[in-house]
């Protein structure tokens, strides 16, 4: 199918964007990859009547790592991720992640903010970024804002974002030597959006794990904190930390797989990246 027509403006800077979006009455959208946005417009999901490239902003992509924190702006692709020393060094849980988002041709337009601006609750970066107890950076008309991973996601492809904000960066805390993370997921078909995914960070302290994230996807309308199965795994109980995710999670039917299926192959997750989360990180 081919889209209902529109108006396409390219952004000339953040604040730009900001005034565009302001002056589209609702009806304006930025585009960042267009991976997801684009095969939207194309399926007639969505109309608006204004696109807003973000794609000529200079200085909203790159990966800075400074003072114990790594930055990812927000147009960087997912490939560049991909192939960064910093990211493989510094964030390595994405490092783990972003070979499972689609394919290589996705992963060359893909945009790190246009993926956690999106929110699927099938995507892997949204799950990494609430594992690893991020933040996301927000451009709006009265300044920048901050928000937490945690409070970040609320709902089915619905987040902290205004409707006259961009994304500028997600940040990171960087990896030291006591950081462990974990990644997983079942999909039918390599490069499919997760059936089950799982994303792990914790720390080592005197050969036990502290500080035990267990963020989700795929399994409800955003990625989710498995809360009682973390404080499990922290007190040593693996097993105790799989019962826990029956009343973690409660994932829904759907065509794909019925909630049982999807329950029961995220404590077969929990098995595996549990026993990532006790190796050295790469
Ligand atoms: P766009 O498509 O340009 O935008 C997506 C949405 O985010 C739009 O609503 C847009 O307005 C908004 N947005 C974009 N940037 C910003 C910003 N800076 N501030 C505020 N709002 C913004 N993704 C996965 O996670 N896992 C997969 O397995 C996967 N498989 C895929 C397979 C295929 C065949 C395809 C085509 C895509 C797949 N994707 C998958 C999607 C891919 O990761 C996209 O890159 C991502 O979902 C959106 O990033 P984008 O830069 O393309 O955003």
């Amino acid at each position: 199918m081919k889209p209902s027509s529109f108006a396409y403006l390219k952004a000339k800077s953040v604040e730009h964007a900001i005034d565009l979006l302001g002056g589209a009455d609702d009806e304006g959208r930025l585009l960042a990859g267009g991976q997801s946005l684009i095969a939207t417009l194309n399926m007639r999901l969505a109309a608006p009547k204004l696109l807003i490239d973000l794609n000529g902003i200079g200085g909203l992509s790159g990966i800075t790592v400074r003072s114990g924190t790594v930055e990812i702006g927000a147009l960087t692709r997912h490939a560049e991720a991909e192939r960064s020393a910093e990211i493989a060094r510094f964030a390595p849980l994405i490092a783990r992640a972003i070979p499972y988002i689609g394919h290589v041709a996705v992963r060359n337009r893909g945009t790190i903010g246009g993926s956690i601006a999106l929110a699927d609750p099938a995507a892997e970066l949204p799950a990494c970024l609430l594992a690893l107890g991020g933040e996301v950076e927000i451009a709006g008309t009265g300044g920048k804002r901050i928000v937490a991973a945690d409070d970040f996601f609320k709902g089915l492809y619905e987040t902290a974002l205004g409707p006259q904000e961009v994304l500028t960066a997600i940040r990171l805390p960087a990896a030291t030597a006591a950081a462990r993370v974990g990644f997983g997921e079942f999909a039918r078909r390599r490069g499919d959006y997760a059936l089950v995914g799982l994303a792990a960070s914790a720390r080592t302290s005197g050969g036990a794990l502290a500080d035990v994230r267990l963020a989700f996807f795929g399994v409800g309308a955003t990625p989710v904190r498995a809360r009682r199965a973390e404080a499990e795994l922290a007190a040593g109980h693996l097993d105790g930390a799989v019962a826990a995710l029956a009343s973690d999670l409660d994932p829904a039917d759907d065509v794909q797989a019925s909630g049982a299926t999807r329950k029961h192959l995220a404590g077969v997750l929990l098995r595996r990246v549990a026993a990532q989360l006790t190796q050295v990180s790469p």
